[in-house]
């Protein structure tokens, strides 16, 4: 594995990561005008990669951006960028900007869109998080209403995760919760949250402000299988509070237990059963799902 990328796609071609370099003036870093997905490699296979690039496409069509490549071209973009760096475990980061434009924010300035591939080492919460489970603390920043950006748009504007994770340093916790305009739980600086209460698995739905997440979806799959009560709800901080067991699900994440909200013991204050089922299942199945790249 490299520390850095051997070869960084941007628009067509590959470079070495010291020659791939972007204008100051793609509006994606101006205005935070773009769209990006985070994609796992596990054994040298991009897990739910064609997931990935039907998110990636709506995020961009909601904000009229076009995608330069069809399905097949993105696919193939990926698949050469994580073969050029031989990375067998690791991240895929994917950025689609509006392009280069003029230095108002008018997106009609800019003619190209800008396609940026990126393959990683992942950069994952330490192995403590997952054995003895995170403390949440609830951020005062709250997610911005669907009205404004709809949380499905998995775009650039990060500002109030980021603002919330401060939050939650300050704090000293690994994570915050982010409510929506009303109060309700949204998701996490980087995560979708789940609860198990009284057998069933339950998550907020898309429009309490959370992302459709590509691994909050594989839970789904993973519960049908298991027989386990699947359903999208409005939770409240109480659910937590009350709840056997709580747990965060992210590309990067995968699934991490969450054994606290705001100094509250969750359940048994440690890693549930269920929770620590369903983590080991996505990894197994993660680990051989699809074929490998190289
Ligand atoms: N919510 C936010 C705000 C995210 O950035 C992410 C992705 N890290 C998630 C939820 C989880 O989505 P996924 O499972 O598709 O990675």
């Amino acid at each position: 594995m490299s520390e850095t990328p051997r070869a960084v796609y941007i628009d067509g071609r590959l470079h070495p990561p010291e020659e791939a370099t972007i204008s100051v003036l793609d509006h994606g870093l101006l205005y935070g005008d773009g769209v990006f997905e985070g994609i796992r490699i596990y054994a040298r296979r991009p897990f739910r990669l064609d997931a990935h690039l039907a998110r990636l496409e709506a995020s961009a069509h909601a904000i009229a951006l076009l995608v330069p490549l069809d399905r097949a071209g993105l696919a193939t973009a990926v698949r050469d960028t994580v073969r050029a760096n031989r990375q067998a475990d690791g991240y895929i980061r994917m950025v689609l900007t509006r392009g280069d434009g003029s230095l108002g924010l008018d997106p009609l300035s800019c003619h190209h869109p800008r396609l940026i591939i990126i393959v990683a080492e992942v950069s994952v919460y330490p192995p403590d998080h997952y054995v003895d489970g995170i403390r949440v603390i609830t951020a005062a920043t709250r997610q911005v209403p669907m009205a404004s950006v709809d949380a499905r748009i998995k775009s650039l504007n990060y500002l109030k995760n980021v603002l919330a994770r401060l939050e939650a340093h300050e704090a000293g916790a690994a994570e915050a919760l982010m409510l929506n305009h009303e109060g309700f739980v949204a998701e996490c600086t980087a995560d979708n949250v789940f609860v198990l209460s009284g057998g069933r698995l339950l998550t907020p739905p898309a429009s309490e402000g959370a992302l459709d997440g590509i691994t909050r979806g594989v839970v789904r799959e993973l519960a049908e299988r298991a027989g386990l009560a699947f359903e999208e709800r409005r939770l409240a901080r109480y659910d937590l509070f009350v709840a056997d067991e709580c747990f965060l699900t992210g590309t990067g994440a995968e699934i991490v237990p969450v054994i606290a909200l705001d100094g509250r013991t969750i359940g048994a204050g440690t890693p549930g059963p269920v929770t620590q089922r369903l983590a080991a299942e996505l990894r197994e199945l993660a680990s051989r799902e699809g074929e490998p790249l190289f």
